[in-house]
This record gives C-alpha cells, structure tokens and sequence, in this order.
C-alpha cells in the first residue's frame, strides 16, 4: 500500500486519482496485515485497489467528476465496493472518470483530461485512456493499484481497457448490483473491473459481483470460481464472426488485429462460424436516444437542494437554472437536452419508443446468432487510441468510437476487452468477446486464450 501511495504521488500529471485516501488505506492494510498474520483473511486481502468516482464511498468525497456533485460525501457505501472491502481489499482513492460516465475519452471530467501512459512511438503527444472510465484504465497500466473498478454504459469499462493495453469485462445486466453507483442510463449501467490481466480480472469480478435486494435489476443467481475457467480447452467451442462489424473506414490494422484474433483462437481449437447480426447498423443511433433519455430523468435530482454544489437565486427556479448552469459540462448538458427532447410529448412516440423497439430487435440478433455460436469476437473499438484534444470538438466522431461496444449494453449481454497487440504507432489494441447472458465464464476461458 505504501509503494502505491508513493507511485500514486510521483504520477501526479497522469492526473488518474481525484481523491487519495492514503490514511484511510493504510488503517486499511494494517487491520489486513493483522489478519494475514493470524492465517486468516479474504480472496483480496491486503489487496490495494483504485475506486471510479462513481461509486459512492461512505464519508469519502464521490462527485462522479462533475461540479454540481462539489462537496458530496456519501453517507452510504455501494454495495460493489462493500463487497469488495468484506473481501479484504484496500481502497487507495477515488478515480477520474468522465461527467457522470459520459465520454469516450476521460475528457468531460471537471477535474480535467486523464493522460494514457503510453505514447507512440517517437512522439510525445499526450494519449487519452479511453472513457468514461479513463482514471481506472489508465491507473492500472501505469501500476497505480493492483485493479480498479470501472462502470460501462456503452462501452466505459471495454474501450477504455483496450487503450491501455488492460482487460476489463462489462458483466451481464444483473449480475453486479447498481445500489450506489451513480446513476447515467440505468437500464444500461452494470459495474466491472479493470485489471492488469484476464486472471486478476476474473478473481475481482468474483468479489464485486452477486445478488442485492436493494437492486431491483439485480439478478440472485450463484456466482461462479470465474477463475476455474482460465486453462480451459477451446475445443469444441464454437467462436461467431459478426460480419457487420467489418464497418465502412475501418482501418486496415483493425482489419488484421481482428484477423489474427480469429487465427489465434483457431489454433487453439476452436471453430469459427460466421454469423449476422443485421441490426447493428442502428446500435449507435438507438443508444444515443435511450441513454440520453434515461440520463435526462436520472440527472433531474440535481437541483442545488439535496447534493453538493448550490448557487443563490432570487427564487427557487433561479437557484435551480443557476446550480445547473455552473455545475454541469457541456457533454452532459447536450445529453440532458437530447433527452428531454426523444422524451418529450411531441417526439416520444418517433424516437424513444421506436428506440426502444430497435433495441428489442438488436438484442434479438444475438439470441438467434447464438443458435450457431457461444460466443462473439470483434475488435473492442474501430481505432486505437487518440490524442487529448482530437475528438473533442466533433461530438459524432466521439460518439462513432463506441460503434461496437452498445449493442452489448443494449442487449444486456456480458463483454470483455482482451489486449491483443500493438497499433503500427505503438498503442495497444484490444480484441472484444461477447458472451451469452450470465456466460462470464466461456468469456474469461476464451480471453484467457488469447492473452
Ligand atoms: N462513450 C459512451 C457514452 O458516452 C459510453 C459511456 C459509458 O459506457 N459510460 O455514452
């Protein structure tokens, strides 16, 4: 924990920590090492880790890196991180992420852009760790904790872990609980780790995941020794190739990287079908009304009242206008506006319901693509990573960067970002599986193949 905390301060400018709670932890440590002594403890005791800012941490300072959140400290601990903590773990800080988990790249926080630690190759231009949840992928590939937790809406937990060169798996809707985390789009958001590799990730999903009343999503359902299934043959295992992934532009190293994935898996006995999901094309338009939609209702309850940052008004509604003028970003207001806009009375029937319909027919693909296949492979996103600044005034070509990542959240499914080599430049890509609902375990024996 002390080796941490130093690393943690001498990688300041990587700006991946918006909260260090170094006493906290090393309280933590020691009531670890006092069990460890006595030859008793949990599966992660002793275990440092990074928490994402959207996890509520009971009297540490949670803000989900938005301004309007100034100030708020929980008075209750998620039950992800509770979880995690009755495992042993030790908590090291808060991690940064994008406004309320919207972004691609980790730069809507209001505590500024995260920096990848890694460069291309004979370039010093700073890299973005992929979003929303950039403060965790980055603090693992720079060594800054053991593991972090991370959430995926769209793509959060996936893209940013294939920037980085770390794996991260978003688990089924159900299977890790929401009580806690701040809420973006909640028929979409399920948390998951990010770790150095497919056996950290499988252990720490372990100890995050599992039924919670206070969820009503939650699904109760045993979890499994994910880790019993690193090693596993692939025999037999019938691996899809979604043509509708081959998307117009996408770059001939995307192309191979996907290519020598298939190769990979082939060699290592499986089979590889080639599968449809014709559908795709309208993930990206569908997402961007749903998850705006549900974030438009879900972000409502910050009105200056009940949380964090208020700013005076000569009436209520002044205060309101003013509190949410000053305390939220340009993403989330575009998305607030987006929202209100698919839900109001004119337009409800036209974009949200038909958004809503679509959305049945792509989690409808994967059920029947699954007749012939247990599992999917596609690369985790159409680039490898990009400069700070690059994207940020061209929304849409931000928002075309999780092209491959929505559908799973659509459909509910679970998905893991495996590291699979390098860009020509010298950045890390990453390969996607996508499982079938509470498969987690044929994603993690297969990733484990691949690593
Ligand atoms: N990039 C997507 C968005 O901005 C996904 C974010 C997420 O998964 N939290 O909505």
């Amino acid at each position: 924990t002390d080796a941490y905390l130093g690393a943690i301060e001498a990688a300041t400018p990587l700006n991946t920590y918006v909260t260090v709670t170094a006493d906290q932890a090393r309280e933590m440590a020691k009531a670890s090492d006092l069990k460890l002594g006595k030859g008793q403890g949990g599966a992660l005791e002793g275990l440092p880790l990074g928490i994402k800012d959207l996890f509520a941490t009971k009297g540490v300072l949670t803000t989900a890196c938005s301004h309007i959140l100034d100030g708020f400290k929980p008075p209750y601990e998620s039950q992800v991180t509770q979880n995690l903590w009755h495992d042993g773990a030790v908590m090291l800080g808060k991690l940064n992420n994008d406004e309320f988990a919207m972004g691609s790249s980790n730069e809507t926080s209001f505590y500024g852009p995260v920096v990848n630690p890694w460069r291309r190759n004979g370039d010093t231009t700073k890299i973005v760790p992929g979003g929303s949840s950039g403060g965790s992928s980055a603090a693992v590939a720079a060594k800054l904790c053991l593991a972090a937790t991370a959430t995926d809406t769209g793509g959060s937990i996936r893209q940013p872990a294939a920037f980085t060169g770390t794996v991260g798996i978003k688990p089924t809707y159900g299977r890790c609980s929401r009580w806690g985390v701040v809420a973006f789009a909640s028929s979409l958001d399920q948390a998951g780790p990010i770790a150095r590799d497919v056996r950290d990730a499988a252990i720490m999903l372990r100890s995050m995941a599992g039924y919670d009343d206070k969820d009503s999503t939650s699904v109760d359902r045993p979890v499994p020794d994910y880790e019993a299934s690193l090693g596993q043959s692939l025999k037999g295992l019938r691996v899809g190739i979604p043509k509708e992934y081959r998307v117009d532009g996408m770059p001939a190293e995307i192309d191979a990287l996907w290519t020598r994935g298939i190769e990979w898996l082939k060699a290592a006995g499986a089979e590889i079908v080639d599968v449809s999901l014709p559908h795709t094309k309208y993930a990206l338009p569908t997402y961007y009304i749903v998850a705006p939609a549900e974030c438009s209702s879900n972000l409502a309850r910050y009105d200056g009242v009940r949380y964090g940052l208020r700013v005076p008004g000569k009436d209520i509604t002044d205060m309101y206008e003013k509190t949410r003028a000053a305390g939220f970003g340009t993403e989330v207001r575009r998305r607030v506006l987006i929202g209100t806009y698919v839900l109001s009375a004119g337009y409800y029937d036209a974009y949200y319901l038909k958004a809503q319909q679509v959305r049945t027919l792509i989690a409808r693909d994967f059920t029947e693509a699954y007749a012939k296949c247990d599992v999917l492979l596609t690369p985790t996103a159409p680039s490898a990573a990009f400069g700070i600044g690059e994207k940020t005034a061209d929304p849409l070509s931000m928002y075309l960067n999780d092209v491959f990542t929505v559908t799973v959240n659509l459909a509910g499914l679970p998905g893991i970002s495996v590291p699979a080599g390098l860009s020509s430049d010298g950045l890390p890509l990453g390969l996607q599986l996508i499982g079938k609902t509470f498969d987690e375990e044929t994603l993690f024996r297969v990733a484990y193949a691949l690593e």
